[in-house]
């Protein structure tokens, strides 16, 4: 794919977090010149030596709010849980104007943490690049990540339009169809399609890893038939699943409610020799996958 080049759009990005998120924003805002200074700040100093080893941004230390004095455009990019602290810390320095934008896999609970502590005259616009892979921190950053992928934006409802606009064509220039959901909404969305199947892999993972000795090693040298790609699933990182589930506690819920309802009555088909159910499931799913190939979202 060919960069956009659309010209610095910011003359200050900050980007609070510098794993693969964090890490792949500063790469893609690089190479399409979207600002005229990166600076990146993170918890602990390995990371950013790392960061800095890499050159993901101009430089990256562990002063958050040192890496935002006179950003335009700040985006905090930590796993969810630690947004509400990382917004109180860069508070103090955030200037007029400046843009405050996430990358949180969960909208609601973000919002409630962050926006309570950015200052009046500063924007906030939540967002999520629904994006990723199963890797975690600077090393895991690639260029590109969210070419042709879905941003979604929930801006606030007393929010300025101009900001959100502004951040939507930031994400638009990283290659990124936009689209703007309730952050309710978003929530409800995500645990159905990205928060329930992670905790299906983690506990099918989970299960065989329990079935123990010969079993166990068995499952491993053949795990070509489909446990594989639920591994690679269940290799995300500990803490930013452990933080979503936490923070989406009320929509994960009510589609595990679901999803256990639906497994009863498939185990109950499968007990009782009923192949047409089985077999009118098995048919309608397939659609779905072939609809999503459609989409070029498979
Ligand atoms: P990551 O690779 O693990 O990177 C997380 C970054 O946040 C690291 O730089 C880490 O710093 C920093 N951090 C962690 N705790 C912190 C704290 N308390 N204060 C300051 N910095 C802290 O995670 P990621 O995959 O980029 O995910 C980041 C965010 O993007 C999460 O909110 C996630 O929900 C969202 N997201 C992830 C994906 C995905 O597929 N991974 C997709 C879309 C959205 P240290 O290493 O220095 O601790």
């Amino acid at each position: 794919m060919t960069a956009r080049s659309s010209g610095p759009m910011f003359d200050k990005l900050a980007l609070i977090g510098i794993g693969l998120i964090g890490g792949s924003i500063a790469l893609d805002a690089r190479k399409r010149g979207l600002a005229n200074k990166i600076v990146a700040a993170t918890r602990s100093a390995e990371t950013a030596a790392t960061a800095n080893r890499l050159k993901l941004a101009d430089h990256c230390g562990t002063d958050l709010a040192a890496a935002c004095q006179d950003a335009d455009l700040v985006i905090v990019c930590t796993p969810v849980g630690a947004c509400g602290a990382a917004a109180q810390a860069i508070a103090p320095v955030l200037k007029p104007g400046c843009i405050v934008s996430d990358v949180g896999s969960v909208k609601q609970a973000v919002i409630a943490d962050m926006a309570p502590h950015i200052p009046k005259g500063v924007h906030f616009v939540p967002a999520h690049p629904v994006a990723g892979t199963e890797y975690s921190g600077p090393e895991a950053a690639i260029l590109d990540l969210f070419q042709d992928r879905w941003c979604i934006l929930t801006p606030l409802p007393d929010g300025d339009p101009a900001a959100a606009d502004r951040l939507e064509a930031f994400w638009k220039a990283l290659g990124s169809e936009v689209n703007r959901l309730d952050p309710a909404n978003h929530d409800r969305i995500l645990a159905i399609t990205s928060h329930l199947p992670h905790l299906i892999a983690y506990t099918i993972v989970g299960t065989a890893d329990d079935l123990g000795g010969h079993l166990n090693s068995e499952v491993l040298k053949y795990a070509a038939g489909g446990f594989r790609d639920f591994t690679r699933i269940a290799s995300s990182d500990p803490t930013m699943w452990r933080d979503v589930f936490l923070n989406n506690r009320e929509a994960v819920l009510e589609v595990l409610q679901r999803f256990q309802e639906d497994l009863f009555y498939l185990q109950r088909a499968i007990r009782w020799g009923e192949g047409d159910k089985l077999f009118e499931l098995f048919n309608r799913t397939r659609e779905i996958r072939r609809a999503l190939i459609h989409l070029h979202q498979a």
